[in-house]
């Protein structure tokens, strides 16, 4: 910043050549983030529109004058865990009443108001398409104004915004390529609390992923809720995961989330013509009964969604795959419950994030179908179903036995220095023995043992 000359202000704020208000100069903000990669994603704009703003980022709450709480509203538990940490920062307002607490995501854009009432804690609520307001938002709280910016954009794509990356390892970068969804899955909250789709231009994705590469980064996860949405201009998804995959073959692709119903072949052979593509889908199924399926208006069948699963298989033999699972969706009887199971053994996924439903509000489901399986049966179900991915899980792990693979070292194990992690192109965390300064780098490991969740192996000399 360029100081020109200074005025002491009676409101002990600084004027200088530049116009630049002390109010936000060099004022410390922390940001903690919930919820989905998305919301990481997320954060990283919202920090970079502060800094742009004088702000300065910290990482210990306990020194912030300002505290950004970024929220995901996907169920009732993750609102509450917000809820609790509300508390914390209630009490540290009684040692630092300056302290100004802003609620942004999911959860502001889902109670708007209503929580601003209920949490007095609170000074402001910004919605995922309100971050440009943030800054406002700050200087309204500074004069005793509590305010809430839930307005949803259909063409806010942030596109031009450069993120400040949070996850200090410097591997591993997510870019949003699209926000918001169109899909009404009837139990979903996302389409009310992120909006209608829309997809950023080809050119910043590819700009972004320039920069994170020139930056050392190694990897990037494109991300949407539905990525196979994506379309800008006459660039479809297929295209700009080529385009992606051409900024360099020493850079990783990922995707996610991809949608059953739109998940096409072209993407499939774009991923097996490209060896920097890792070989690792996201399909989420939620339901192996096609009347489940209808009543979460997924807009897909059993039958249609095997098909792309075997279309997967045909075509990219050695892929991963792994999917969510809802247990106790409204009126899932025992059959549709075996046919979530029995779609499970058939798809013999990697892994899997499975959930009891969680009713939330005004969505089509809670408008319109009772959540009428009982708790203990949502929870048997639930635990068969993880039983059964556990098992999956570690057969899959237990075929890689002796195999070496390509590992992207991310970083080092939080048991020991000496150890260090990273993934295969099947998105499988291993760990072996290495020197830090293989952070970033490839290296080929061999496995040598293994347990359900994690590889374990000696990297080739
Ligand atoms: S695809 Fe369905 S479940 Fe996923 S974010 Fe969109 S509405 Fe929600």
């Amino acid at each position: 910043m360029i100081v020109f000359f200074l005025l002491t202000n009676t409101d002990n704020t600084f004027q200088c050549g530049a116009t630049v208000k002390y109010n936000n100069f060099m004022k410390k903000f922390y940001i903690e983030t919930y919820g989905c990669q998305m919301n990481v994603a997320d954060s990283e704009l919202v920090v970079s529109l502060l800094q742009d703003k004088g702000y300065k980022l910290t990482e210990n709450y306990k020194e912030s004058d300002i505290i950004l709480v970024n929220t995901c509203a996907v169920r009732e538990k993750a609102e509450l865990r917000v809820r609790g940490k509300l508390t914390l920062y209630k009490n540290l307002k009684k040692t630092n009443p300056n302290l100004k607490v802003g609620l942004l995501g999911c959860m502001g854009q889902r109670t708007k108001d209503e929580l601003l009432e209920q949490e007095p804690v609170l000074d402001f609520i910004a919605g995922p398409d309100a971050y440009r307001d943030l800054h406002n938002l700050i200087e309204k709280a500074e004069i005793g104004q509590r305010a809430v910016n839930v307005q949803l954009s259909k063409e806010e794509t942030y596109g031009d915004l450069k993120p400040v990356r949070l996850d200090k390892n410097g591997v591993t970068a997510f870019i949003s390529i699209s926000r918001g969804c169109d899909n009404m899955c009837s139990f979903c909250i996302v389409p009310f609390t992120r909006g209608r789709e829309r997809s950023r231009s080809d050119k910043s994705i590819i700009d972004e992923a320039k920069n994170a590469f020139e930056k050392g980064y190694r990897e990037v996860t494109l991300l949407g809720q539905n990525v196979d949405k994506y379309k800008f201009e006459d660039v479809d998804f297929a295209k700009l995961l080529q385009k992606v995959a051409n900024v360099s073959k020493k850079l990783r692709v990922r995707f996610s989330t991809s949608y059953p119903h739109d998940f096409t072949n072209k993407v499939i052979q774009v991923m097996a013509d490209n060896e920097n593509i890792c070989k690792s889908i996201h399909l989420p199924v939620q339901s192996g009964s096609t009347r489940m399926l209808e009543k979460m208006k997924r807009g897909y069948t059993r039958e249609w969604y095997m098909d792309r699963i075997s279309a997967i298989k045909k075509i990219i033999p050695e892929c991963a795959i792994s999917t969510d699972i809802i247990a106790g969706f409204c009126s899932e009887t025992d059959d549709d419950h075996k046919d979530t199971i029995s779609l499970m053994k058939w798809a013999n996924y990697d892994t899997a994030f499975m959930f009891k439903y969680s009713e939330r509000p005004n969505n089509y489901a809670q408008r319109n179908y009772a959540d009428d399986i009982p708790e203990d049966v949502k929870s048997e179900r639930l635990s068969e179903i993880i039983e059964l991915q556990s098992n999956m899980s570690y057969e899959s792990n237990k075929q890689d036995l002796g195999k070496t693979f390509e590992v992207l070292v991310e970083g080092t194990s939080k048991r020991s220095e000496k150890r260090l992690f990273g993934r295969n192109s099947q998105n499988k965390v291993i760990i072996f023995d290495g020197n830090k300064k293989l952070v970033g780098k490839y290296v080929n490991v061999t496995v040598n043992k293994f347990t359900q969740a994690t590889l374990l192996g000696e990297m080739n000399e």
